[in-house]
């Protein structure tokens, strides 16, 4: 039985979703005014991994993730570049895109975008001022946190010191229209040459948190089963999210919370941000680091715990990586001289790994106690291939599996550019596929030429032997 760490209730719980074999997942996206940086990729990996994980255990997901792309960053970020906001924000969310697909991150059932849900913000904070939620001053809107009742629940921490956490957010000038420091703007007046939609308040744009509250309640449901975000979001936006969603519907907005741990940069574990010059974007990365050691470093790390991001970390994935996958070349390279059929211990070997890696990702997506089911599983695998008599049935059912695990982890197995073949293995491939030739198997002898040819080594069969050279 899978059980979730709830950040609400701060201990695990059985994870029953609202309607039986199907779940409904929102996760917050990123503000589209710069490519994303490693943080912003965790949170999706660590993320997309729990969908994975729900996808593998039959459940069906409807998984939601916003782009937020009118906010006061994408103000300030468009007018840098002398660009329009809506320009600024097709440029990045291309560049989300390219970089997620590379770091195998499936894209959400729907990446729905703030200002394509303007009409459908301004019902909601209607709603919320005719419940007295609500307060308009100047042409902005806030809402009255106090009011609501579980205000503060979600972080743990008295309505005092969320007072002083609150006012590290706003600007003076808000600070002035608001009755009480706590509240927070649902919808903000626009000033000269902003972008900006009319409303009942006049021209202006939403606040950040009540996208969310929208988008989600839109597109899943007023009750979703998970809710994700990094930790830095519990407060204020997720407690605010909970009072905007909760007060206009009168509903539980969440019934499971859940929160990613932060990345810190190098061996001293900072914590990255622009002033450390440390903030790496993943479009960076991805320029010398091979996108799978990334993912696999990340997917392979709890989703509560802290990623440290270091040339340390990316050489323990590279190995790590290295050797599941001659783990699946010994069992393909063994395929040649294998007898029909299975076996029925490897058959049970492989359900009881089955079971076990099970286990493991059931407690709150314990991804490290995972993956070293899989560590096992690739020994076993291993000593099976060194075996004297092999199963062809038992080779694929164990390359079968350690393809499925890691399929969980979103990791691309097959070769790349960046592993290239290397002469041992052309070498050993040869003398197998002058195997198959002699024992008159040509149908084993092409596939060899093929799969060789595939990863550009050209053969020349010549008198003196076969002879092999690159495309
Ligand atoms: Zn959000």
């Amino acid at each position: 039985m899978l059980k979730i760490y709830n950040t609400l209730t701060r201990q695990e719980e059985e994870f029953h979703p609202l309607t039986p074999g199907k779940v409904t997942m929102y996760v917050c996206g990123p503000t589209v005014y710069n490519y994303i940086h490693i943080g912003n990729a965790r949170s999706a990996i660590a993320f997309d991994t729990v969908r994975r994980y729900l996808e593998y255990l039959g459940y069906d997901v409807r998984y939601v993730s916003n782009f937020t792309d009118v906010d006061d960053k994408m103000i300030r970020e468009a007018h840098e570049e002398g660009t329009t906001v809506p320009a600024l924000a097709d440029k990045y969310i291309k560049a989300f895109m390219e970089d997620t697909k590379a770091l195998n991150i499936e894209p959400a059932t729907m990446h729905p975008r703030a200002t394509q849900n303007i009409p459908q913000i301004i019902e909601f904070v209607q709603t919320l001022i005719s419940k007295g939620y609500a307060y308009v001053v100047d042409g902005d809107v806030y809402y009255r946190a106090r009011k609501f009742q579980h205000y503060g629940q979600l972080s743990g921490q008295s309505l005092d010191d969320l007072e002083t956490g609150a006012s590290e957010h706003v600007s003076a000038d808000e600070v002035q229209k608001k009755a009480d420091p706590l509240d927070f703007a649902l919808w903000k007046a626009a000033k000269p040459g902003e972008i900006s939609w009319d409303s009942p308040w006049g021209k202006g744009r939403p606040g950040w948190h009540i996208e969310c509250s929208v988008m989600s309640t839109r597109y899943l449901g007023k009750t979703i089963d998970i809710h994700g975000g990094g930790q830095d979001l519990e407060f204020p936006h997720h407690e605010n999210e909970i009072a905007q969603s909760e007060a206009a519907t009168g509903q539980k907005f969440v019934r499971y919370w859940m929160h990613n741990g932060f990345v810190t940069v190098g061996k001293d574990n900072e914590k990255m941000s622009k002033s450390l010059h440390n903030f790496i974007t993943v479009h960076e990365i991805i320029q010398h680091v091979d996108p799978q050691v990334l993912r696999f470093c990340m997917s392979t790390t709890q989703y509560r715990r802290p990623i440290q991001y270091s040339d340390e970390t990316l050489a323990d994935a590279t190995n790590n990586l290295r050797h599941i996958k001659t783990a699946l070349q010994n069992l393909a390279y063994r395929q040649s001289d294998a007898v029909e059929g299975t076996n029925d211990e490897v058959a049970a070997k492989v359900k009881d790994f089955d079971q076990q890696f099970r286990e493991a990702m059931d407690d709150d997506f314990n991804v490290q106690n995972g993956i070293a089911v899989v560590y096992e599983l690739v020994k076993y695998a291993n000593v099976y291939a060194q075996g004297k008599t092999v199963a062809r049935g038992s080779l694929s059912a164990l390359s079968k599996q350690i393809r499925q695990l890691m399929s969980i982890f979103g990791v691309d197995l097959t070769e790349n550019a960046a592993t290239p073949i290397d002469d041992e293995r052309i070498k050993k491939m040869i003398d197998e596929r002058n195997q198959a030739r002699a024992a008159r198997n040509f149908k084993r002898s092409d596939e060899i030429r093929d799969e060789l040819k595939k990863q550009g080594i050209i053969l020349e069969d010549t008198p003196q032997g076969t002879r092999y050279r690159k495309a």
